[in-house]
């Protein structure tokens, strides 16, 4: 086994980074291993003994020929500015595929780093089970995103408001930068470094821009395209992030950091689950607001790269930044023709969807289920799919969808791509993660996660992970800082 580390982030300025080592964990022992992954990333680790494997991956032993950094970063959390970086991550190098494809690997848990500030830099074993389970969950639901490679329990005790197992997650990613690693470019460094700051992100993550006639514009323009895809893709399957903070959004498009997120169950914009969102900053329906706000920081760092004229640039950032609203209406409409099964728009689209949507929210009706219903294989006897409103809704449906070239096989054949059967339901999550990191049984983590890894198809013995206990979420709480 042997890694294709290949650093370019050293070559930037080095006040973006520091040269740090993790630090040493006590006894590592492997809690899971992404065998796939590591396939997909042409890492054999066939011949490494696990006792090895858990030295690498909780930090204990540097791989050859890489130096670890940790990364500065800024961003606003809950709309305020702070001054972050990694604080309790490494990166331990950018890994090269065979077909070249560049990703970050970083240990997230690995001790303090001179960015972590009142933090012991380390992470529990349940939040870093949680954020593996999350993140392939999100992969296998078609939604790009960070991975989870491993995760090794350190053998050391973590201390929160309990006493837990601590953690060290290596986590995969096209790379870790964010909004706010622009904002702390943009802030503390000068306009020569920001330049080539932006020049280094389109090399590594556009370079089809380089030739465009304003590539920090034309950047712009792509990263807004890139989050309205990501937000789109949630809001299908009823992902909320929970800490939609700048720091936590990647210029990349990908899902990063799973802290306090959980899926909707019953349908309702409103829905919030972490505790610290006391405003309902993150809840469901306000993730494309944050996204646009985030966006428009973003755009702030890039002004001096727009144009030499301050107004100009600001004029052309607004022009762009004003592509959002309309980008993400075709897209969101899209979105839900896609999980009713309609091909090409017709004049009444919308208003179906702002009625069966504001029928699933007085019934608080299950999300995902409520589509499943449509397409007719499931639920017929729930006594909310049998009552009359539901029935006239589904009559409806039957006639609209008839106006497909395809009729209804074309719709049910496109709902299928769109709508997962299975997604991780917080009360499954919640007892897996909890016999995992407190018994040291995996068996429920293990089941939960072969179901998670085929989400679009149906399984019998599957059945029950579509259920969970009415009311659960209602005095469910999810945590940050963990
Ligand atoms: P997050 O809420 O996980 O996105 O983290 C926000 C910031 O706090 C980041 O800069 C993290 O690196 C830092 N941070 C979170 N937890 C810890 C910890 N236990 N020790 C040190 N820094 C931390
Ligand atoms: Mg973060």
């Amino acid at each position: 086994m042997k890694f294709n580390f290949d650093n370019s982030y050293q070559t930037l300025p080095e006040s973006l980074f520091s040269k740090v080592l993790p630090t040493k964990v006590k006894s590592p022992q492997i809690a899971i291993f992404n065998d796939t992954l590591a396939e997909e990333l042409n890492l054999d680790f066939s011949k490494v003994n696990e006792n090895e494997i858990a030295e690498i991956f909780s930090g204990n032993k540097i791989p050859d020929n890489t130096t670890p950094i940790a990364q500065a970063y800024a961003g606003h959390q809950f709309g305020h500015f702070n001054i972050l970086g990694d604080g309790r991550a490494i990166l331990l190098g950018e890994h090269l595929t065979n077909n070249n494809q560049r990703f970050d690997i970083q240990l997230k848990g690995s001790g303090i780093t001179p960015y972590s500030r009142r933090g012991d830099g380390r992470a529990t074993l349940s939040a870093m089970l949680r954020e593996y389970i999350i993140s392939e969950a999100m992969h296998y639901l078609n939604i790009p995103t960070t991975r989870s490679l491993a995760v090794i329990a350190t053998g050391e005790n973590v201390y929160r408001e309990f006493t837990h197992q601590g953690a060290v997650l290596t986590r995969i990613a096209s790379s870790h930068i964010r909004v706010g690693t622009f904002e702390y470019v943009r802030t503390q460094t000068s306009l020569d470094e920001l330049q080539q700051f932006t020049n280094y992100v389109i090399d590594r993550h556009y370079p089809h821009l380089k030739s465009n006639e304003n590539p920090p514009l034309a950047l712009l323009d792509e990263v807004i395209s890139k989050q309205v895809d990501l937000i789109i893709n949630w809001i299908r399957v009823g992902f909320i992030h929970g800490v939609m903070n700048t720091d936590n959004m990647s210029i990349a498009g990908e899902s990063i950091d799973f802290g306090p997120c959980a899926f909707m169950n019953a349908y309702d914009p409103r829905t919030v689950f972490s505790s610290i969102d006391r405003n309902s900053r993150y809840a469901f329906g306000n993730q494309p607001n944050i996204a646009k706000w985030n966006l428009a920081t973003f755009a702030e760092t890039l002004l001096p790269l727009f144009d030499a004229n301050p107004e100009k640039s600001i004029a052309l950032a607004e022009k762009v930044l004003d592509s959002f609203d309309e980008k993400y209406r075709s897209k969101w409409m899209q979105m839900m023709c896609n999980k009713l099964g309609f091909s090409l728009l017709q004049d009444n689209d919308l208003d179906f969807i702002k009625t069966f949507l504001t029928w699933m929210n007085q019934q608080r009706a299950d999300y995902t289920n409520t589509f499943l219903a449509l397409q007719g294989e499931q639920f017929q006897s729930d006594e909310l799919y049998s009552s009359n409103e539901f029935q006239y809704l589904y009559t409806e449906w039957l006639k609209r969808v008839e106006l497909n070239e395809g009729g209804l096989n074309e719709a049910l054949t496109i709902m299928k791509q769109h709508n997962p059967v299975y997604i991780p339901r917080n009360e499954y999550v919640e007892e897996a993660l909890e016999s995992a990191s407190q018994k040291n049984d995996f068996s429920l983590f293990n089941s939960l996660l072969d179901v998670l890894k085929n989400p679009y198809t149906f399984k019998e013995e599957f059945g029950k992970y579509q259920y969970i206990t009415p009311n659960f979420d209602a005095g469910y709480q999810t945590y940050c800082g963990t």
